[in-house]
C-alpha cells in the first residue's frame, strides 16, 4: 500500500478536530433482516426489474438490506452515490445517482442531502468530498481502493514535476487528494484529450494511467508523455486476440471498450469510451450483440435498461469495487462509518485541480 494511500484513509482530526460523523448523526438501531413472505409481495415488482441479473436464489439475502437501506436513507436524509462498476443489486435497488466518478460527485453536489454514502472506491468518495466539503461523505469499506489511485504518491508527481521542467501535468480523476493537489488539473477519460489540449503546450504529463496516455497521445498532436508504472490491474488483463476470439466466436458481435485499456485492444474494438460514453453508445446504436471491454458488473447494469441487447461477457472483475456489498453499505447508515475527511491543506488545491476541470467542461 503507498503512502498516498495510507493518508488518504486517515482522518485530519489533528488538525480541525470536531464530532465524528456518529458522534454528529446519531447511531441507529440495526433493522430487523428477516425475508418474510410480507417482504417478499412487497419486493416483488423491484425483483421483477432485476430478475435477468440477479439468480432467484441470492434474492432472499438481498431484499431485506434493499428495503433497510431505502428505508434508512430516508430517515437519515442520505443519497447513495453508485459506480457504473456497482453490483446490480446495488446499482438497480438503492443508488440514488448512477454513472462515472464525476458524474456522481456533481451530482451530489447539487443535491440537498446532508449525508453521501459513496458505492464505489475511496478516491471516488474523496472526490465527492472536495466537492462536498461540508457534507458526511461515508465509504463503506475504507479499504476499497484502486491499483490506478496506488500506482502514485505525490512525491512521484514532484519528481516528476524535477525530472520535466516547466511540463504542466494532468492527473486522471483515479488518483489520490494528495495526488490531484499537485498536478495542474484532472480529467476523465470522456474529457483527456480535450483538457490536455486545453494547456496549449507542446507536452503535458497525463498521470497515472500510462494506457489512457498512450491513448489519447494518438488523438492529439500535444506530446502526452506517460507515467509508466500506472495502470489498471482490470483492464490491462484484455487483449487484442482475445476480442480477436470473441469475433470469431459470435459473428456480428460490436465491441467497445474502455481508455483504461492497451492502444491494441482499441483498435482492435468498434469503438472506445469512458463508462459513460460506452453506455451511451449501446443506447444510441442498439445493436444486436455487444461486449462490453471493461469491469463486467458494468453489462449487466447496462443489459437491465437494454433488454433487447445481448450482451457477451468477458469478466474482469475490479476486486476494490466489489469490496462495496449491501451488508456494509448499510453498516454505513446504521453507524455512520466509514466518514471520509481531507487535509484541509491538501484538500484546497485538490479541489482547485476538480473545479479547473468543470470549469473547462461547463
Ligand atoms: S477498475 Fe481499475 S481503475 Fe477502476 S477502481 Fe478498479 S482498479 Fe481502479
Amino acid at each position: 500500500m503507498t503512502d498516498s494511500f495510507q493518508t488518504q484513509v486517515t482522518p485530519d482530526n489533528a488538525q480541525t478536530p470536531r464530532p465524528d460523523a456518529a458522534a454528529r448523526h446519531g447511531v441507529m438501531a440495526m433493522p430487523q433482516l428477516d425475508y418474510t413472505p410480507e417482504l417478499a409481495k412487497e419486493m416483488e415488482p423491484l425483483y421483477e426489474r432485476v430478475k435477468t441479473v440477479v439468480p432467484p436464489v441470492e434474492w432472499p439475502f438481498f431484499a431485506p438490506y434493499i428495503k433497510a437501506i431505502n428505508n434508512l436513507k430516508k430517515q437519515r436524509g442520505a443519497v447513495i452515490l453508485a459506480h457504473n462498476y456497482m453490483t446490480p443489486e446495488i446499482f438497480h435497488c438503492v443508488a440514488d445517482f448512477k454513472g462515472d466518478s464525476l458524474q456522481l460527485a456533481r451530482e451530489a453536489a447539487r443535491s440537498d442531502a446532508d449525508i453521501i454514502v459513496q458505492a464505489g472506491v475511496h478516491f471516488m468518495a474523496e472526490t465527492a468530498k472536495l466537492l462536498n466539503p461540508d457534507k458526511t461523505v461515508l465509504i463503506p469499506d475504507s479499504k476499497a481502493g484502486c491499483s490506478l489511485a496506488e500506482s502514485i504518491t505525490a512525491q512521484d508527481v514532484r519528481d516528476l514535476r524535477r525530472k520535466y521542467p516547466g511540463v504542466p501535468v494532468v492527473t486522471y480523476v483515479n488518483t489520490s487528494a494528495e495526488v490531484k493537489a499537485e498536478c495542474d488539473i484532472c480529467c476523465t477519460s470522456s474529457n483527456a484529450v480535450q483538457v490536455v489540449e486545453s494547456l496549449n503546450a507542446p507536452r503535458v504529463l497525463l498521470v497515472p494511467d500510462r494506457f489512457l496516455a498512450a491513448n489519447v497521445n494518438n488523438q492529439t498532436d500535444v506530446e502526452v508523455i506517460p507515467y509508466e508504472p500506472g495502470r489498471c490491474e482490470v483492464h490491462e488483463r484484455f487483449t487484442a486476440g482475445e476480442l480477436d476470439d470473441y469475433r470469431e466466436m459470435h459473428p456480428g458481435l460490436k465491441i467497445i471498450a474502455h481508455p483504461e485499456c492497451t492502444p491494441e485492444v482499441l483498435k482492435a474494438a468498434d469503438f472506445a469510451g469512458s463508462t459513460s460514453g460506452m453506455i451511451n453508445w449501446v443506447q444510441d446504436n442498439h445493436p444486436a450483440k455487444v461486449m462490453m471491454v471493461t469491469e463486467c458488473s458494468m453489462s449487466d447494469n447496462v443489459a437491465v435498461e437494454n433488454p433487447d441487447v445481448e450482451f457477451i461477457r468477458p469478466c474482469n472483475l475490479c476486486p476494490y469495487m466489489k469490496m462495496i456489498n449491501l451488508k456494509n453499505i448499510l453498516d454505513s447508515l446504521v453507524y455512520m462509518k466509514e466518514e471520509v475527511t481531507i487535509d484541509p491543506v491538501i484538500a484546497a488545491p485538490a479541489r482547485e485541480a476538480v473545479e479547473r476541470m468543470i470549469r473547462l467542461n461547463g
